[in-house]
């Protein structure tokens, strides 16, 4: 039976795309030259940047005339300063929805900015059974909204992104390009790779022009590695970028597109975790406390409510080739993350998994 990995992230990775890097990591394209080898400023890296940009682009419907795509380097986290370092500048008060864990992380480091108001919404409740519901807000008033689209640890996300007179701030960390949203919507996006499309070392932002025009860069005076349009204007490279994960992001991209992209992409993933909530919701043994319209597509948590037997489900689910299953340390129990890489197959030997557990103990 093949391994199946559930991890939350770093994640699994397209089969195809794997077996593509091995091929080509001693000789690129002919070159005699590893991609880890290369320079950022060859023309080669330059072909492989500006195909990651486009493809991104066409994969969120989204034009080069409003957007611009930046590959990053701090992760989710460093966004978590950066996007009000850059955006926060007409009102100086910014709104958060608290959707748990990862946003509170958010409020955190937004909270550490000197003359910057940050007024949280709305949160989730106790029991993170619902993701919260942003209230109307007043145009003019804040600077952005933010909101994390994709409760990694607990499982919920939004269906429907808020309607919002405000500009949208998203962090898709955990389903980005995995649920087909309006990203058009949004002012700007961010996602570490390394759940749904590269290894770790690669930030995805992606940014409305508007926040990019010369004037501000100089205006802002913020340090350069932390000022997107400065970031733009070198084409994310101020510095030395990850190479290697721009490069394995673009074939992940590349994918996509082949498999039909977001919307394909979206499909397959309501299949894959329906067939699991299917049977959660209908397991004497195994339970998920999120509300069907608040449930992930991609990070699904669950628990026999005793820890011994979580402990021994995790254990015999990865003698059988299930792996990674274990829950967030916050939480404990098991979480099955079911990115866009992971095949159907995998949802169904979960379940089948789970069903022939149940049926023994
Ligand atoms: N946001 C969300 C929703 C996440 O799930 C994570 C990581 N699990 C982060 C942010 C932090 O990402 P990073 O490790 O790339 O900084």
């Amino acid at each position: 039976m093949p391994t199946y990995n559930f991890a939350a992230g770093p994640a699994t990775l397209p089969r195809p795309v794997l077996e593509q890097v091995q091929r080509e990591l001693l000789d690129y394209q002919g070159s005699q030259l590893s991609i880890l080898e290369i320079s950022h400023r060859s023309p080669v890296f330059q072909e492989i940047y500006q195909q990651a940009k486009e493809r991104l682009l066409q994969l969120m419907g989204l034009s080069a005339d409003e957007y611009t795509p930046l590959f990053l380097q701090g992760g989710g986290t460093l966004q978590f300063t950066m996007v009000p370092l850059n955006l926060a500048r007409d009102h100086h008060r910014v709104a958060y929805a608290d959707t748990g864990h990862w946003s509170a992380r958010a409020i955190e480091e937004a909270k550490k900015l000197p003359d910057l108001t940050v007024d949280v919404v709305t949160e989730a409740g106790p029991d993170f059974a619902h993701i919260p519901v942003v209230p109307d807000l007043l145009a003019d008033t804040y600077d952005y909204l933010h909101i994390t689209t994709n409760n990694t640890i607990m499982g919920l996300a939004y269906q429907d992104l808020p309607q919002t007179a405000v500009p949208l701030v998203g962090d898709l960390s955990s389903n980005f390009l995995g649920q087909a949203y309006d990203f058009s919507s949004f002012d700007l996006i961010y996602a570490g790779a390394q759940k749904n499309l590269a290894p770790a070392g690669v930030t995805i932002v992606v940014v409305k022009n508007d926040y990019l025009n010369d004037y501000l860069m100089e205006d802002y005076g913020l340090p350069s590695m932390l000022n997107y349009p400065a970031l733009a204007k070198k084409e994310s490279a101020l510095n030395t970028p990850p190479v290697f994960q721009i490069y394995f992001a673009n074939l992940v991209l590349k994918w996509l597109k082949e498999q039909g992209g977001v919307q394909a992409m979206d499909e397959l993933n309501r299949q894959k975790a329906g067939l699991v909530y299917d049977y959660l919701d209908q397991s004497k043994l195994f339970s998920n406390r999120v509300a069907p319209d608040s449930r992930s597509l991609t990070n699904i948590p669950f628990t026999t409510g005793k820890a011994d037997l979580d402990q021994r489900f995790i254990k015999e689910a990865a003698a059988a080739g299930l792996v990674n299953l274990k829950g967030h340390r916050l939480v404990g129990g098991m979480r099955a993350s079911l990115y866009n890489a992971m095949p159907l197959a995998g949802a169904v030997a979960l379940r089948d998994f789970m069903h022939q557990f149940e049926q023994e103990i």
